[in-house]
């Protein structure tokens, strides 16, 4: 199973201005964004890797509206910082989706990543939202605590 299409507007409408993505470029790489013909945990042929977008002032709209969850939601810490963490998370609806970086699978599975994701996953509960991990293969859905 591969992961999610990349959603545009995903995680809400705030941005926490402070933070940058740096050399950060997984929304480039992990999701599958079908629009560029482009599947899970492969990089965008518009991407180069560390630098990012080669088309920049015209890449599609898709791009331009999304931002993961760490550039929105203050709930999340600096460990959330995508290549710190290992995983990038943004919002589509009711679901939580988390894409785990292939070259640390288990990324999601260490402290505090997994009581975070187990917190994210109770605090959506009420709401009817849930969480769901794909890291490599494997799709998850988070037990709330
Ligand atoms: S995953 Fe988040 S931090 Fe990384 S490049 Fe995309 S929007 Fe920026
Ligand atoms: S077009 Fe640009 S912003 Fe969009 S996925 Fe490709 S490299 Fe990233």
């Amino acid at each position: 199973m591969t992961a999610q299409p990349l959603n545009p507007n995903a995680s809400g409408a705030t941005d926490l201005t402070s933070r940058t993505c740096g050399t950060c470029t997984f929304c480039c790489n992990l999701p599958d964004i079908e629009a560029l013909d482009k599947p899970a945990n492969t990089l965008c042929r518009h991407c180069v890797e560390e630098k990012g977008c080669t088309i920049y002032d015209t890449r599609p709209k898709l791009c331009r509206d999304f931002l993961c969850l760490w550039h929105t939601s203050d709930t999340l810490g600096p460990e959330w910082q995508p290549q710190t963490a290992g995983m990038m998370i943004y919002r589509q609806g009711p679901q939580t989706t988390v894409l785990v970086d292939p070259t640390r699978p288990d990324a999601f599975s260490r402290e505090p990543y997994a009581s975070g994701l187990r917190q994210m996953a109770a605090d959506a509960e009420p709401l009817g939202g849930y969480v769901i991990v794909f890291a490599g293969d494997a799709v998850t859905k988070v037990k709330a605590r």
